[in-house]
């Protein structure tokens, strides 16, 4: 192990350490409102190689750049439109991700060689502390090793962590549970590249037209060229094969009860009439917003349950429904029985 890892409460003294080690080109684990981050200066190369490193990342795979005051977007953004500034406006500090033409200040590392860049301004307190303290933007994606499920607590990231960075803050449990919605523009549109917390409907206060990426939804090849490259890599994904299960909830009872085996758990949206067998479940919430805040600790607690196969309801694609459906639907390498 090259780091003996520290996990720490979150408070000025430790908030203060890990902005130390940040200014000395290390990397730590924030809590957010999404979900737990790697964090690097984002205008070091060097320290943001060490994050790819430390969760396996492919480079090709862009960093999200966090910020703390709207004027560190001109450090990060060379050019920031209009409809930038109207949703920075609505929806800052917050679960969005805006993608613009990077500065050169920002290493082509830190943006997966692309010429653009992913910002976002989070509001959990202690990440916009550690921005604050550190005095430089952060690059900081999921703190998972690569293709597992995101962490949502400090406990999941020295799970993937340990012994790769040399401090872990604990911030307490993430609020949303999903990753960021990340949007792009074009002339008087929104694209949705990733939904999260902030939905369609919300970014439709912002404009009317708010498209939605088709990656969003469905596979995309390996070998096109994508809108947004974290798309197209096997992702979320716990030991156990997941399985989505479409139909009704009496539909879904009849089939796991007739096709599961020892080794089947259940992920279900409230009891649905799975609590008088004695199928394994877990249970996500009724509302998409609980099933978003718990499903990466159920992917999770799936593989500690030593768990073969998990079948899973079909989440709504409204919402933040369609978050929850494109995280799943990594998670299930798009393998769907429809009833
Ligand atoms: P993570 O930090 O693990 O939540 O992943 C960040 C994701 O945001 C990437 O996998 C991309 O899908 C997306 N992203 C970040 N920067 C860009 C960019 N410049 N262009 C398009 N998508 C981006
Ligand atoms: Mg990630």
């Amino acid at each position: 192990m090259a780091f003996e890892t520290q996990m720490l409460s979150s408070n000025d003294e430790s908030i203060e350490l890990a902005a130390k080690l940040i200014q000395q080109g290390e990397v730590v684990a924030m809590p957010t409102e999404t979900v737990y981050g790697l964090a690097a200066n984002a205008f070091d190369e060097h320290a943001v190689a060490k994050i790819f490193r430390a969760k396996e990342r492919p480079a090709d795979n862009p960093l999200i750049v966090h910020i703390s005051e709207l004027t560190q977007m001109t450090d990060v953004a060379s050019q920031i439109p209009t409809l930038a500034l109207s949703c920075a406006k609505a929806f800052w500090p917050g679960p969005l991700t805006m993608v613009l033409p990077k500065t050169p200040r920002i290493p082509s590392i830190t943006s997966g060689g692309l010429e653009t860049v992913g910002i976002r301004m989070p509001s959990h307190p202690t990440a916009r502390a550690l921005i604050d303290a550190a005095e430089v933007p952060l690059a900081a994606p999921s703190a998972n090793l690569s293709g597992s499920p995101s962490p949502t607590c400090a406990e999941h990231v020295l799970k993937d962590m340990n012994g790769r960075i040399p401090l872990i803050l604990d911030g307490g449990v993430s609020d949303a549970g999903v990753e960021s919605t990340v949007i792009c523009f074009e002339p008087e549109a929104i694209k949705i590249l990733r939904p999260g917390a902030i939905t369609a409907q919300m970014l439709a206060s912002v404009t009317p037209d708010v498209r939605i990426d088709k990656g969003v939804l469905h596979a995309v090849d390996n070998s096109q060229v994508v809108a947004s490259p974290g798309m197209k890599y096997k992702h979320y994904s716990p030991k156990a094969n997941v399985i989505i299960v479409d139909g009704s909830p009496e539909q879904f009872k009849d089939y796991v009860l007739s096709s599961g085996t020892p080794g089947t758990l259940c992920l279900i949206f409230g009891d649905e009439g799975m609590d008088n067998t004695e199928m394994p479940c877990i249970d996500l919430g009724l509302s998409s917003e609980e099933q978003a805040h718990n499903l990466f600790d159920a992917l999770r607690e799936a593989d500690e349950r030593g768990a073969k196969t998990v079948y899973a309801r079909c989440p709504k694609l409204d919402g933040v429904g369609l978050a929850v459906y494109n995280r799943l639907i990594r998670a299930a390498a798009f393998e769907v029985v429809k009833l």
